[in-house]
């Protein structure tokens, strides 16, 4: 996550990793630090900065977000297998979450019509819009509903981002290849500040 973020964010909250500030602004104390000048975090927690004293520090959250089966969050997915997703929640209810929690996308939740593997629906580094059907560990998610499903996703050859060209099929505007996911009627749209830089950090 970037400044940019911290910025937009209301509550200023980040979570281990995220830039901060820049060291030329502020001293890191023992809740971040320095690393190819930018100030990281190590801490789940809210920013608060002194600019008289240039002093930043993260104050301590702890992970207070309780679930309930129906929110509606946007996940991205660590890794597929021909059977499950597993997916890192990084928003509920367009809030936040201090600490992505990770959750399971079984097969039977990716679509209403029969789908025969995970591979059809979705692939490592896609962000997803899905609603909870399972509120305790381990968390299980669903694309089933309205509006759910693939938001945002890379070629699967050459990491481009894809574009949409029909339903539960994505064009790469880079090498033509056409691939399957089940896309979410938002595809595309859902391009925040949020999911962007993450996109980016990881490239
Ligand atoms: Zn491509």
């Amino acid at each position: 996550m970037s400044k940019r973020l911290v910025e937009n964010s209301t509550q200023n909250r980040v979570v281990p990793g995220d830039k901060i500030a820049v060291i030329e602004e502020f001293l890191p104390d023992e809740t971040c630090f320095e690393q190819d000048g930018s100030i990281l975090s190590t801490t789940t927690g809210e920013v608060i900065t002194d600019l008289k004293k240039h002093k930043i520090t993260v104050k301590p959250i702890k992970n207070l977000f309780i679930l309930k089966r129906g929110d509606v969050g946007v996940g991205r997915v660590v890794y597929v297998k021909k059977q499950i997703a597993s997916v890192d929640i990084h928003m509920i209810n367009d809030t936040k979450v201090p600490l992505p929690m990770n959750s399971i996308l079984h097969v039977s939740e990716a679509s209403r019509r029969f789908v025969k593997n995970m591979y059809e629906v979705t692939r490592p580094g896609d962000w997803l819009k899905f609603r909870i059907v399972r509120k305790m560990k381990p968390i299980y998610i669903s694309l089933i509903g309205e509006g759910l499903g693939v938001v945002i996703a890379q070629c699967n050859h050459c990491g481009h981002d894809l574009e949409f060209y029909r339903r539960n099929a994505l064009k790469c505007p880079n090498c033509s290849l056409i691939q399957n996911r089940i896309t979410a009627n938002s595809f595309g749209k859902l391009v925040t500040s949020f999911t962007r830089t993450s996109q980016n950090e990881t490239r």
